[in-house]
């Protein structure tokens, strides 16, 4: 008989993943059961990629895999979340088993070093599409919201921003760099990391979290809104990787650092009663989250300074939306 969705989910998807303790009840029954704490909350988040939208025909297998657990995983960690379970469901337009098993090495990698179980799905056919959603665990009342910034508290990225815009401005021919750069700046696009063990740990000090997808500006307005605080933001402090200082002038550097998706950062607030606690994490974890400015009263807006004085994003510039954009430009989109 023909290899089918029964053949596919049992080669690349069940043998292959390890399970958690917990996990009562897994992949073969109508649904799984896992088992939970009383003194835990779950946290539930879900992430789709669409082939010609989220990536291209370009992108390797094994990174597809591992970057849609990683942008889920981002997610959870801008929750202050613990990774357990995830499930896939996966539309394919046929089985190609070499794209199969890139794929499923590059979801098993991400599950195996998070401990973060596979535990059921949906295969089907139609356009390569492919949805995770995935649940994790706070302690009870301290998950990360976007709504607890205040005035005066501190704006902190989780690392450098833009890369993985750069090296799509560059599949694009929008940009040209050089072959070094390019390589580092696609490992970043194909394999973002997602800063779980940073998102745990400011639980109780951040006052708000967003994970960067559409763009700096635009995920921090989030935290603005939902806040009801404006920010200030010091450009000279915002991290740039070597192939962004080395390759782009200074504004089409800092563009893509404010405006470009698909980093996978996170950004975050500090309240300065947990600074010192929160320099105190620091000295010890291997991210080194970067002071960018400051809450403010002023509702919405942002203030951009570089050297001291104003400054302003080039016409025209902001963070990708779906709808709109495609819409206004008709280009591929992200995130
Ligand atoms: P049902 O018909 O009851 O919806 P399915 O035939 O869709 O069940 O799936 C059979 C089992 O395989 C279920 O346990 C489901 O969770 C699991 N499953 C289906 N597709 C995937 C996948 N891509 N990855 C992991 N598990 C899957
Ligand atoms: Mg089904």
């Amino acid at each position: 008989m023909a290899f089918g969705e029964f053949d596919v989910i049992e080669t690349y998807f069940t043998h292959r993943f390890a399970q958690r303790d917990d996990v009562q009840v897994s992949v073969g029954d109508d649904g799984a059961i896992v088992a939970i704490d009383p003194t835990e909350d779950l946290v539930i988040v879900t992430d789709t990629m669409v082939a010609g939208v989220h990536f291209d025909a370009n992108t390797p297998a094994r990174a597809i895999g591992h970057k849609i657990l990683a942008v889920n995983l981002s997610d959870l960690a801008a929750m202050g979340a613990e990774p357990r379970w995830f499930s896939l469901a996966l539309t394919l337009p046929e089985i190609d088993e070499e794209w199969l098993t890139g794929f499923s090495t590059g979801l098993k990698e991400m599950s195996e070093y998070y401990d973060c179980s596979l535990i059921g799905g949906d295969t089907t056919r139609g356009p390569l599409t492919i949805t995770v959603t995935a649940h994790g665990v706070v302690p009870k009342g301290k998950g990360l919201l976007r709504s607890g910034a205040r005035p005066g508290d501190w704006i902190y990225v989780s690392h450098a921003l833009g890369d993985a815009g750069l090296a799509l401005a560059v599949q694009q021919k929008r940009l040209a760099i050089s072959d070094p750069h390019y390589r580092k700046v696609c490992e970043r696009l194909f394999f973002p990391t997602p800063r779980v063990a940073l998102g745990q740990s400011l639980r109780g000090i951040a006052s708000s979290a967003i994970d960067i997808s559409d763009g700096l500006l635009s995920d921090l307005g989030h935290i603005l809104k939902a806040s009801r605080v404006g920010a200030r933001l010091s450009l000279d402090e915002l991290p740039l990787s070597l192939p962004m200082t080395e390759s782009l002038s200074q504004e089409q550097a800092l563009t893509l650092a404010l405006t470009s998706g698909d980093d996978y950062e996170l950004c975050f607030t500090v309240p300065e009663s947990q600074r010192g606690l929160f320099d105190t994490l620091v000295a010890h974890s291997a991210t080194k989250p970067i002071c960018i400015g400051r809450i403010t009263s002023e509702v919405n807006r942002v203030a951009l300074d570089l050297d001291g004085e104003p400054w302003q994003l080039p016409a025209g510039e902001q963070g990708y939306q779906h709808f709109v954009n495609a819409n206004e430009r008709g280009d591929d989109g992200q995130s």
